[in-house]
């Protein structure tokens, strides 16, 4: 067996995956199936903490999980309690002060610097670009030219269900698209790895609803690796294989939650009594943790 690589957070000098010409024929080829030529790693997380220079108390404290290569796994908890500087961490823009963060190359086990693409709850658009341009972003920043970046932004503007809003700029897109604009983006560098901070968090139900059957949609087909921060126990256990329910801060997973229904989900999943179980477990979980961080006076009112 190999040895496997250790560090305590991505390594800096990691090799990019290549750009240009082979790259492009990924992405304009990545399509509708499982990715297969690009490896996709598997995620361990092993006693993990962060604190923030002159805070009282640590952000996340002993976080320990690994991710299987293409599964989707949610992470929930009260606000605050070090979600999203979790999910930084593992993309390697904040260091955890001690412990590991490592993307395993499948074959080889060492640590690399997987493809991400990051999504936040604000689609962070540029106002002044159209919508392809904004797409086309991370090509340029690439270097791709324009002949390479057109075919590849059409394609991910359809795989969104935007195709014919190429010209449109941000302010005349609802927030619904804003954030299809935004995954379009992320999925133009065909990536292995997907993380979502309450991408959906700002959106009324039924836009929420649509983006979670697109969401879904687009990884059962591609089979990136996603973790997806979210407030919304339903929104969880509708897309995961498993649920990660953290304390209050500071943050620690206090179960691991796997979700036994099989994809691709309907609609209907939600009357059915797994489901309700699931949902109703990891509420309480929520409200049991929640409760340990209040002082014993609070808990009395
Ligand atoms: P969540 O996403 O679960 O709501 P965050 O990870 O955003 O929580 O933040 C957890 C805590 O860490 C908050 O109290 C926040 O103020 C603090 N925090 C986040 N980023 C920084 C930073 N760069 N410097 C100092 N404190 C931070
Ligand atoms: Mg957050």
């Amino acid at each position: 067996m190999l040895a496997r690589k250790r560090c305590s957070s991505l390594p800096a000098d990691a090799p990019l995956r290549p750009a240009a010409d082979p790259l492009i024929r990924e992405i304009v080829e990545m399509p509708d199936s499982p990715q297969q030529t690009t490896e996709v790693p598997r995620l361990t997380v092993e006693g993990a903490c962060k604190r923030f220079s002159g805070a009282l108390s640590a952000v996340y404290e002993d976080i320990g999980f690994a991710v299987e290569p293409g599964s989707f796994v949610s992470l929930i908890g009260p606000s605050g309690c070090g979600k999203s500087t979790l999910l930084k961490s593992v993309a390697g823009l904040l260091k955890p002060d001690r412990g590991e963060i490592c993307w395993e190359h499948a074959a080889t086990g060492e640590c690399i610097r997987p493809e991400i693409g990051y999504i936040f709850q604000d689609a962070t658009l540029l106002p002044w670009f159209s919508v392809r341009k904004n797409v086309e972003v991370p090509l340029r920043l690439r270097g791709l030219a324009p002949s390479l970046r057109d075919p590849v932004c059409r394609e991910m503007l359809k795989k969104v269900w935007l195709d014919g809003f190429e010209d449109y700029y941000p302010k005349e897109l609802s927030g619904g698209m804003k954030m299809r604009v935004s995954l379009a983006r992320a999925l133009t560098l065909n990536p292995q790895v997907m993380l979502l901070d309450e991408p959906f968090g700002a959106l009324d139900a039924i836009t929420r609803n649509e983006m979670n059957r697109l969401l879904i949609e687009l990884w059962f087909r591609q089979r990136w690796t996603a973790l997806f921060v979210t407030h919304s126990v339903n929104e969880a256990v509708m897309l995961s294989d498993r649920v990660l329910v953290m304390s209050a801060r500071p943050g620690r997973i206090v179960e691991d939650v796997a979700i036994d229904l099989p994809h691709p989900r309907s609609e209907a999943v939600v009357s059915e009594p797994r489901y309700l179980n699931h949902v109703s477990h990891i509420r309480s979980l929520i409200l049991a943790s929640s409760g340990e961080a209040l002082s014993p006076s609070q808990r009395g009112k």
